[in-house]
């Protein structure tokens, strides 16, 4: 029998973006720890913030001071970089470039900005998810039960959400996470939508062409 073609894909660039405490931390790590969902990369990102407890340097982040980051974005290392919260936050541009060389997708959990300057860049490559709370009431306690940030560091996040809240209409997708696992599962279906338009396609018209003119015994 001779050779079959297969269609390929091009690497897709999936961002999540929510105020923090909304869960996006939580399904981005789940959804890049998911067996059934080889081929996704999440981008560790680096920061200037302080480490919690709970964090792991090269997990979590790439926790660097403030001269490294401007270094960094100086250099032109990072793919994109913002000021969320007082802190420098930014992608480090090489290994997000070879995952998509390799026609993997990659996972980014950035916020609005950083959004925006890879939505100039990529658009076309872009799926981006907005994750919002069910409530502002939620997103408190929701950072208040995770007691890993100090008082008046909560009361800054909470004063930022309505600011990046008011951001939603940047992203293509919505989801208001009052479930993790309906949330999960949104997420997912995305995930595997995408993956199937035909605009990501490559070689879907010589695949097609070889069903149309394939010779039956
Ligand atoms: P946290 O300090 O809670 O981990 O993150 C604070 C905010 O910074 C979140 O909205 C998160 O998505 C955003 N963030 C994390 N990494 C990056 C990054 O590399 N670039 C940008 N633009 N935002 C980031």
């Amino acid at each position: 029998m001779a050779d079959v073609l297969r269609p390929a894909r091009r690497g897709l660039i999936m961002i999540m973006s929510s105020p923090s405490g909304a869960g996006k931390s939580t399904l981005t790590r789940t959804l890049s720890k998911s067996p059934s969902e080889t081929n996704l990369d999440l981008s560790i990102s680096v920061t200037t913030r302080a480490k919690r407890p709970s964090e792991i340097e090269g997990v979590h982040y790439h926790f660097i001071d403030r001269e490294t980051f401007e270094q960094m974005r100086d250099r032109d290392e990072l793919l994109e970089w913002a000021e969320v919260h007082g802190n420098g936050y930014g992608t480090p541009r090489k290994p997000v470039e070879a995952s998509l060389k390799a026609g993997r997708d990659v996972l980014f959990d950035i916020d609005w900005q950083g959004t925006q300057q890879i939505l100039e860049r990529a658009r076309e490559d872009v799926v981006s998810i907005f994750i919002l709370p069910p409530s502002m009431a939620e997103l408190r306690s929701r950072l208040v039960r995770r007691a890993e940030d100090a008082p008046d560091v909560i009361a800054k996040r909470l004063a930022n959400a309505r600011e990046e809240i008011a951001r939603w209409t940047v992203y293509d997708y919505v989801i208001v996470n009052d479930d993790l696992d309906k949330a999960y599962d949104a997420v997912r279906s995305i995930l595997a939508a995408e993956r199937l338009k035909r605009s990501r396609a490559i070689g879907l018209g010589e695949f097609v062409e070889q069903l149309l003119t394939e010779t039956l015994p």
